[in-house]
């Protein structure tokens, strides 16, 4: 019963129920624990979460698809049911949608499957994070900036649209605005087709949480992320931002019962 119904759902956007992210290693990542399913789903599972999203909301011009890692990930999503879905969202009238993937999953024969059931407006997004693959390396992204490249270059040449995701004020990061203007700039000359600037925040069970609980991580305040996106709109004015779960940790840090030790 469970397997039928979403993790969540917002207007225009539906988080997938599915097994976890197969890397599950980055250490700000609190997402993995979103995945209470650990075998997979049929096509039939994920159709039914679909048409909860449906029956909630109706039709939309646009669906954010997230599934907590990737949607390319043959382990979170077999590759019939990735089929399947992006049929039936075809057969609804669904005509653009966005999925989320780790580079090594964005490759031609993973894509190309899908864009034979679905002649809508497919965007890609990468979780870039920063352009720094020292950084990169101690976040445990296990990816570089090569495979985000290859990846993107992909995209391109299969006309598809892409989207990156730059985390400012991650763990490690030396200079906040400096890192996140110099990953702007870089995913803007590879030529990613949106922009969406996060702000970090440490998730309760991580190693990021630990590292904030020991003084290690200094978290952005929410005027320095304001500083950021207004140099970042500079560069890419339709950049989309979010400070949604900074926010609310900063009013919940502020609770005794989860203050440092
Ligand atoms: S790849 Fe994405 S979902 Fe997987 S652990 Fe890293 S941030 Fe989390």
């Amino acid at each position: 019963m469970l397997n039928t119904q979403p993790i969540r759902t917002w207007p225009g956007t539906i988080v997938l129920r599915c097994p976890p992210c197969s890397w599950g290693k980055c250490i700000f990542c609190g997402y993995t624990k979103d995945c209470i399913v650990e075998s997979q789903l049929s096509g039939k599972d994920f159709l039914n979460q679909f048409r909860c999203y449906f029956e909630r909301y109706g039709i939309p011009d646009h669906l954010e698809i997230y599934n907590s890692g990737s949607f390319l990930d043959d382990k979170q999503i077999s590759p019939n049911s990735r089929i399947e879905i992006f049929r039936y969202l075809y057969e609804q009238g669904v005509w653009s949608v966005a999925i989320e993937s780790r580079p090594e999953y964005i490759r031609r024969d993973n894509l190309t499957p899908l864009l034979t059931e679905y002649k809508g407006d497919l965007t890609v997004c990468i979780g870039l994070e920063v352009a720094d693959d020292v950084v990169l390396r101690k976040l445990r992204k296990g990816f570089s900036l090569k495979d985000v490249e290859k990846a993107q270059s992909l995209l391109k040449s299969m006309g598809l649209l892409s989207r990156a995701y730059i985390l400012t004020g991650a763990p490690f990061t030396q200079s906040a605005v400096h890192q996140a203007i110099e990953s702007v700039q870089y995913a803007k000359r590879l030529g990613f087709d949106e922009i969406s600037l996060l702000a970090a925040y440490p998730m309760e069970g991580t190693q990021g949480y630990e590292l904030w609980r020991k003084g290690e991580w200094r978290l952005l305040d929410l005027k320095e992320f304001n500083n950021i996106v207004i140099a970042a709109r500079q560069i890419m004015p339709g950049i989309d931002v979010s400070c949604f779960g900074l926010r609310e940790f900063l009013k919940k840090s502020r609770e005794p019962n989860i203050k440092r030790r």
